[in-house]
């Protein structure tokens, strides 16, 4: 009886997802399913994956669609060939008019079968959601930019502005490449755009599957680690003394764990604490107000920073990760050792963050360093009407009354590469997801159907728009 019932309602959010009556979904429709579906099948995990595989598969149905060897670029590392990626172009009628480029990555998160519930490289369909590793994250999008480029083909779309479309391998970590990096540095003429649409945080659903709102995003914090360390003379743990690596440490790490970075606001979180202030309302949208006007407005920030996400986006961000200490369970250690993560604001140096971190540890017997080379700072792109003013106005035609909020990536993204290479890279998607995040990175990951079929006609009309203005 449950198993039925529950069979009804998958049937039932399906013809309700897909907005497929009897006939099914339309023939571009299944061809994009079927494509998304390969894409999640084919593991391309960095233990045991393969996105060269991945990739040629992205190939042989460009080239069904009608796309030349010379519109494709396929590369993989000599030392990694299984880490490959996949550029490709459409031309252009305006030679003097910047590519549009579209961007994701085919790499995905580590997922173990034994602690998902579903097989996370077999795409399952039920209950109105898709899961599988990467459905949302960033296989949707990945999925989508590849069945774009063969719509426009199909249909002989002749854009103003060339479109190319590059999906890498290596975003995630896990690879030692990064195919964005690369490309920036190695063939930057493959991927020259005025403007690249990457991944985003989507739409926000509330918890009645509601939305609340969609999301831009505009540049992404710096990741730098940092290292503490204390280093002791040590000696027989039978006679300990009061000067204690670990236990001076362990203080320092209480006193940085009880300090907060200061408010740092820049035109992004001014517009999206703005943005938000309405849709939130209450209490809460009074602190937001109030923060935008004074940055030092401490019993706002106390308010906001109740919610993680908020706290992270008002400012720098550090916080122990991992220790290790101590050489002998019978001796006084003569070293204990912290890693401090931060994640930094645009604009914020390095050294200033290095600086903090000393005051808040307030011993000048830990020593903090940089763990290896500093990172390069992260640009923020413009966020100029020219690229606000058309995305508003699709957006408000497929979601109405769905407002669009500017904000930043608390995280890394592979944005920051092409960014900093002067190609202005967007956030940009509107898949709306569960208010979990539909639980990327972790297990069981899903995605709403109807929202990746939403996502797919938004960023297929968005791609036109850009590159037909
Ligand atoms: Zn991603």
């Amino acid at each position: 009886m449950r198993g039925w019932t529950r069979n009804i309602a998958a049937v039932i959010g399906m013809a309700l997802a897909t907005g497929a009556m009897a006939d099914g979904p339309a023939p571009d429709q299944k061809a994009f399913r079927d494509l998304y579906k390969e894409l999640v099948e084919t593991n391309t995990s960095a233990s045991a994956g393969d996105c060269t595989k991945a990739a040629n598969q992205i190939a042989t149905r460009l080239k069904a669609a009608g796309y030349k060897d010379a519109d494709l670029h396929l590369y993989a590392p000599p030392e990694l060939p299984k880490a490959g990626l996949i550029v490709a172009k459409l031309e252009g009628t305006d030679a003097k008019a910047k590519p549009v480029l579209l961007l994701a990555h085919l790499d995905v998160v580590e997922a173990k079968r034994e602690d998902w519930t579903r097989d996370p490289f077999t795409l399952v369909e039920e209950g109105g959601y898709f899961y599988g590793r990467g459905t949302s994250d960033d296989k949707a999008q990945a999925a989508i930019w590849a069945d774009s480029m063969i719509r426009f083909k199909r249909e002989g779309y002749k854009p103003k502005h060339t479109i190319k479309m590059a999906l890498t391998c290596g975003e995630e970590g896990g690879f030692t490449f990064n195919g964005a990096a690369w490309l920036s540095e190695h063939q930057h003429d493959w991927i020259d755009a005025g403007i690249a649409l990457n991944e985003g945080r989507g739409g926000e659903l509330d918890a009645n599957g509601k939305k609340v709102l969609l999301t831009v995003e505009a540049g992404e914090k710096t990741y730098q680690d940092f290292q503490l360390e204390v280093t002791n003379p040590g000696g027989h743990s039978s006679q300990p003394v009061p000067d204690n690596a670990i236990y001076r440490l362990a203080e320092a790490l209480v006193r940085l764990s009880k300090t907060d970075t200061p408010v740092t606001m820049n035109d992004v979180t001014r517009a999206y604490f703005t943005k938000m202030a309405d849709i939130q309302g209450g209490e809460i949208g009074k602190a937001m107000k109030a923060i935008v006007k004074d940055n030092k407005d401490a019993a706002a920030d106390a308010e906001l920073s109740k919610n993680k996400g908020w706290h992270a986006q008002l400012r720098t961000t550090c916080v122990a990760t991992m220790s290790d200490a101590g050489h002998a369970p019978n001796a006084l250690p003569q070293r204990a050792r912290a890693n401090i993560n931060c994640r930094i604001i645009p604009g914020v140096a390095i050294e200033t963050v290095r600086q903090y971190i000393i005051g808040a540890v307030a011993d000048p017997q830990v020593a903090v360093t940089l763990t290896g080379p500093a990172a390069v700072e992260a640009h923020a792109p413009e966020l100029t009407p020219a690229v606000m003013e058309p995305l508003t106005k699709l957006a408000n035609e497929m979601f109405p009354k769905v407002p669009v909020v500017p904000t930043f990536a608390n995280w890394g993204t592979d944005g920051r590469f092409l960014n900093n290479a002067g190609i202005p890279t967007f956030g940009i998607d509107a898949l709306f997801r569960d208010p979990d995040f539909s639980n990327i990175h972790g297990l069981n990951e899903r995605v709403r159907v109807q929202s990746l079929y939403d996502d797919r006609e938004f960023l297929f009309k968005l791609a036109k728009i850009y590159a037909g203005a």
